[in-house]
């Protein structure tokens, strides 16, 4: 029994021995075809047979297959090079979708940096970021969006002393230095094909759009303020679209032109002008500009304004004319083209921008002679020793929004807009308080930086209420800002 089992083991060893051969065989085999295997991918893969690269079929799927772009209109897009003039309520939309949509190179141009009052409509930029400059805020939040594509950004305003370095007069000076972030090489600077002029002061739109018609670039300008917006691509097919100076041949009047910081703005009103400036570079940009039918040019108008509040959004869209003939940028004989080329003349080839639209604020700050005006200090001392017996009357021109966020006690609120379009009654405007041309108390007027004060106490002594001298007529220097600095830490400034 015993020897029968002990045989039967040996056999059973003997086979485990020979089945263990065989396994490593099999094993030593598999792993040679395995290797073999791989060599022969590595050595036939095929090289990659489409215009795009991978990621790009994943990242712009969804535009991709619309008819107006295709493939031809993303690899348009991947070539171009778009300047962005303006990170602020514009450019912040504008830059995030065009980085979305793949231009290949944006370069953005701004010298402000973050404050927290801009965050409630300039969206590329966090709270996080406040104090960084503008351009490097939104840089950033392009990144995030897009990490793939190239992005330039210059820490200055635009100025005539510096335009011809982003937009060339006519051929790029590639010589001078600039003050570029560190991560962009020289090599990597091109023509731009097309800039955004996303900034809200009349003297630089004249600016950019004068350097685009002598550039020979296509623009695309929009503009928002408090409800309202307009937007319309200029110098577009190039050489033959009107530019800026024949839709606006004549600048606002310097009164009326105010910032998005002075004047107020929705941030969902110039985000929709900011998205629509992106969605017609990105048509510009997709489209083989026709050579023989120009396309009519068009001013689009937007409002979210009514009678003094918000009515329901809507859009118009007026035909332009073309350009004009005696274009002082564009037309055949454009007196421009006669400054010369740049650094030739006074001005660097430019003319005076700011003297062209008025002068801006800059011309009313010194109306009143100093004994007219009084120091919020000693304003403030006779304000609180008023008593019965020696009032005055103290009169607000901000505009009624301003006035109702805060305000000095006792003062009336007349707003400057009224006082430039009131109607006259028995020969005096409806909008003085009732009462004030009969007494002979002193009348002082503040406004929020000191500038309209002055205007309307001009007014008021011209309408004879200073009673041939005999009676103090003047405004508080400096306005609600030097009342909050000096006396009133509360007080709230916008
Ligand atoms: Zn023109």
């Amino acid at each position: 029994m015993s020897a029968d089992l002990r045989r039967r083991i040996a056999a059973a060893e003997v086979e485990l021995h020979s089945l263990r051969e065989q396994l490593q065989q099999a094993e030593q085999a598999e792993q040679q075809e395995a290797k073999a295997e791989d060599a022969s991918h590595s050595t036939e893969a095929p090289p990659w047979p489409w215009p795009l690269v991978s990621d790009e079929y994943d990242r712009y799927a969804r535009q991709l297959i619309l008819p107006g772009v295709g493939v031809d209109g993303q690899l348009r897009l991947k070539k171009a090079s778009v300047l962005i003039v303006g990170a602020g309520g514009l450019g912040c939309p504008a830059a995030l979708y065009l980085a979305g949509a793949g231009v290949g190179h944006l370069t953005l141009v701004d010298g402000d940096t973050v404050e927290t009052s801009n965050l409630h409509r300039q969206i590329g930029h966090a709270a996080a970021r406040v104090g960084e400059y503008k351009v490097d805020s939104l840089a950033a939040a392009m990144r995030e969006r897009n990490p793939t594509i190239q992005y330039t950004v210059y820490r200055e305003h635009l100025t005539i002393d510096n335009v011809s370095r982003f937009l060339g007069d006519g051929e790029r000076s590639e010589d001078k230095k600039d003050e570029r972030s560190e991560d962009t090489k020289d090599e990597d600077r091109k023509k731009i094909d097309l800039v955004l002029d996303c900034t809200d002061h009349p003297a630089i739109r004249y600016l950019i759009s004068d350097a685009c018609v002598r550039a020979g670039i296509p623009l695309v300008s929009a503009a928002a303020l408090r409800t309202d917006g307009q937007l319309t691509v200029l110098n577009w097919p190039v050489g033959k679209g009107p530019c800026y100076r024949c839709v606006f041949p004549r600048p606002p009047p310097a009164a009326s032109q105010t910032s998005c910081a002075e004047g107020g703005v929705l941030g969902p009103v110039v985000g929709v002008m900011g998205v629509l400036q992106a969605l017609e570079a990105i048509r510009v940009l997709v489209t083989v500009p026709p050579t023989e039918s120009v396309p009519s040019p068009t001013l689009t108008l937007f409002s979210a304004g009514g009678a003094g509040g918000l009515a329901a959004p809507s859009f118009r869209t007026v035909r332009l004319k073309g350009r004009r003939e005696n274009c002082f940028a564009c037309s055949e004989d454009a007196p421009l083209k006669k400054l010369g080329s740049l650094g030739d003349v006074d001005n660097n080839g430019w003319p005076d921008y700011v003297q062209f639209c008025g002068g801006s604020t800059a011309v009313t700050q010194h109306i009143l002679q100093p004994e007219e005006r009084v120091s919020v200090t000693d304003f403030r001392k006779l304000h609180n020793q008023q008593d019965s017996t020696q009032k005055h009357w103290l009169l607000d021109v901000r505009e009624k929004e301003f006035y109702n966020m805060g305000s000095i006690s006792g003062a009336i609120n007349i707003p400057y807009s009224k006082t430039q379009t009131g109607k006259a009654v028995d020969g005096l405007p409806s909008w003085l308080p009732e009462g004030i041309t009969e007494e002979t108390t002193p009348i002082y007027l503040v406004c929020r930086v000191g500038n309209d004060s002055q205007v309307v106490t001009r007014q008021l002594k011209t309408l004879g209420l200073d009673k041939g001298g005999s009676r103090f007529v003047g405004d508080v220097e400096g306005g609600i800002l030097a009342w909050k600095r000096q006396v009133d830490s509360t007080m709230p400034f916008v």
